[in-house]
């Protein structure tokens, strides 16, 4: 069934209707592991067992598939979860996936070194150049997967033209929704088979939970994904289910505020002698900029720069900052500031996927602009 009301009355509405016994507005949070049988397979409402089905992950995952313009969702109990859950579904021993040289560097330590033996190869392209990726498409190849603005260095992919690529080569292709979150950008529209989400940073929205998400609106992507996750089990609690529910009604003003103070900041950065290179694709002059307007509905919340002091800089700035956090993950309400090489990143050093080890990642959050601008201000003041 589609739904071609707007995004933020899907947000609220889609698999949130109200509870026909008591008539609470939101729905209760179903923490049960089991559902009584009236007669063996009696089910009231197709429900068994929880790690099968709760109506808390289905009202997510209802509300999930709607906002991504697909028909299935899967919810599970990480971003990896999920991400394993679509390896499982259609990888076998000789298969190859070709993987964007800037995604997640957990991404790729599953394939590389999870998913390598058990006889899966991988390798990276540059995803922002289409030649580069069709040049790295093997006949083993069955997955295309790209990220996109991409994790640490902002830069774009073309989603459209990566799909053709792919499916030209009877590849599937995913998309790593997590940086622009459905409010901003909808992979399945451009030619995504699947839609993948970290729900722990902006979807989760308030660095609270962990979870993941996948969305397709393929029958048969869908039917295995969902035999994975029951016959697997990655699933999240209906407590963390419930709690993604509430954060998704409010993704897209949060979203708007997000791409306003990151391009406040981001522009606030510019020319400052502290720095050698400011990425967000918001900003003038950015390689991705003229693609991200096409693909994207705003430019979003992410933010990354390299210090001319380097690495020593770099340390120097995370001690300084009071707004900016220094923690990993991103996507919250409050501000974050990440050390990508030793953080988030630290699983793929030395490989084709280091970062430069002059970078901080900035993940701009819902405080005032101004606050914001004038704490990264007085702690480069100070290098
Ligand atoms: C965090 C993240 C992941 C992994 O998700 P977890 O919820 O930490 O398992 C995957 N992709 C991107 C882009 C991420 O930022």
């Amino acid at each position: 069934m589609t739904d071609d009301r707007g995004f933020s009355t899907r947000a609220i509405h889609a698999g949130q209707a109200f509870d026909p016994r008591t008539g609470a507005v939101i729905p209760p949070i179903f923490m049960t592991s089991t559902f009584v049988q009236d007669g063996v397979g009696g089910f009231r409402d197709g429900y068994e067992y929880s790690r099968g089905g709760n109506p808390s992950r289905d009202a997510l995952q209802e509300q999930l598939a709607s906002l991504e313009g697909g028909t299935h969702g899967y919810a599970f109990g990480s971003g990896l979860a999920a991400e394993d859950a679509v390896l499982r579904a259609i990888l076998k021993p000789g298969d190859h996936v070709l993987m964007g040289n800037d995604v997640y560097g957990g991404t790729h330590r599953l394939v590389s070194k999870v998913w390598e033996r058990w006889g899966v190869s991988i390798t990276t392209a540059d995803a922002s150049d289409l030649d580069a990726v069709r040049a790295g498409m093997r006949p083993e190849t069955r997955i295309l997967w790209v990220e996109t603005p991409s994790n640490p260095l902002m830069k774009i992919a073309d989603v459209a033209g990566l799909a053709q690529i792919g499916h030209d080569a009877g590849a599937v292709v995913v998309a790593d929704n997590t940086f622009a979150t459905p409010a901003l950008q909808q992979p399945l529209a451009l030619g995504a088979d699947l839609v993948l989400h970290s729900t722990t940073k902006y979807i989760g929205g308030h660095s609270d939970l962990v979870g993941g998400a996948v969305v397709t609106s393929d029958a048969e992507l869908a039917e295995q994904i969902g035999f994975v996750q029951f016959a697997v089990g990655a699933v999240n609690s209906p407590f963390d289910a419930w709690l993604t529910t509430r954060s998704l009604k409010t993704l897209s003003v949060r979203m708007d505020r997000h791409s306003d103070n990151a391009q406040a900041v981001a522009e606030s950065l510019v020319g400052h002698p502290a720095l050698t290179a400011v990425h967000y694709p918001g900003l003038e002059g950015h390689p991705g900029r003229e693609l991200a307007a096409r693909q994207m509905r705003r430019f979003g919340g992410m933010v990354s720069m390299q210090l001319a002091g380097g690495a020593p800089a770099a340390l120097e700035l995370v001690r300084h900052t009071r707004l900016f956090q220094l923690a990993e993950s991103l996507g919250g309400v409050e501000s974050l500031v990440c050390y990508p090489s030793e953080m988030t990143h630290a699983s793929v050093k030395g490989t084709e996927l280091a970062v430069p080890d002059d970078l901080l990642r900035l993940s701009v959050g819902l405080e005032d602009a101004d606050d914001l601008v004038a704490d990264l201000r007085e702690a480069l003041d100070r290098l």
